[in-house]
C-alpha cells in the first residue's frame, strides 16, 4: 500500500482562543466544552487529502503569551503551523504579529506554511475583530485565512485541507520529497 506522509503541525494562540477544541474538533469530531488549558497534547490523525494519506501530528500547544512566547521545541521540526486568535479578543490578535516575528525568526525561513485562523464566528454579536483585519494580517505574511466556529464545525477541515496543500508545495519547492 501507498505510504502515510508524516507531517507534524504545531496549533498555536492565546490562552482561550480554541485551540485544543479545534483540534479535537478535527481530530474526533467533537466539541469539548472544558478542557485543561495547561495540558499539552499532540493527537494523530490519519487524513487523506487529494489522493494522498497522510497522518498528522497535530501538537496542541498549552498557548503563548507576551512574556512566554515561544518556546524552542516549537521551532524543530514542525512542517506548518495553525495560529489561532479569537474573533472575540483583540488581546489574541495582536499577539499573533508577535508570534509571526517570533516563527519567521527562529525557523530562518522565508516561506513555512502557514494558517491564520480566526476561530469562534458562532459569537457574532461579541465580535471586534472584523473579517478586513483577519485577512490583512494573513495578506502580510502570505498565510492562508480562514474564519471557524470550534463549536459549530465551521469550516475546521478546511484549515487542514490548505495547510497540507501549503506544505506540499513547500516541499516540492525544497526537493526535499
Ligand atoms: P485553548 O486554551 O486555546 O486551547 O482554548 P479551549 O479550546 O480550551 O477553549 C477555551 C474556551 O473557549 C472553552 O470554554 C471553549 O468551550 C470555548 N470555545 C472554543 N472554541 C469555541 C467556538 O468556536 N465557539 C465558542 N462559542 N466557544 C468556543
Ligand atoms: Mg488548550
Amino acid at each position: 500500500p501507498p505510504q502515510r506522509k508524516q507531517r507534524k503541525i504545531a496549533i498555536m494562540g492565546y490562552r482561550s482562543v480554541g485551540k485544543s477544541s479545534l483540534t479535537i474538533q478535527f481530530v474526533e469530531n467533537q466539541f469539548v466544552d472544558s478542557y485543561d488549558p495547561t495540558i499539552e497534547n499532540t493527537f494523530t490523525k490519519p487524513w487523506k487529502v487529494r489522493g494522498q494519506d497522510f497522518e498528522l501530528k497535530l501538537v496542541d500547544t498549552a498557548g503563548q503569551d507576551e512574556y512566554a512566547i515561544f518556546p524552542a521545541q516549537h521551532s524543530m521540526d514542525m512542517h506548518g503551523y495553525v495560529l489561532v486568535y479569537s474573533i472575540t479578543s483583540v488581546q489574541s490578535f495582536e499577539l499573533l504579529q508577535v508570534l509571526l516575528e517570533k516563527i519567521m525568526d527562529m525557523t530562518g525561513k522565508i516561506t513555512i506554511p502557514l494558517v491564520i485562523v480566526g476561530n469562534k464566528t458562532d459569537l457574532h454579536r461579541e465580535r471586534v475583530v472584523s473579517t478586513e483585519e483577519g485577512k490583512r494580517l494573513a495578506d502580510t505574511w502570505k498565510a492562508s485565512f480562514y474564519e471557524v466556529s470550534a463549536r459549530s464545525h465551521e469550516s475546521v477541515c478546511e484549515i487542514f485541507n490548505r495547510l497540507i496543500t501549503e506544505m506540499e508545495k513547500a516541499d516540492g519547492s525544497n526537493g526535499n520529497e
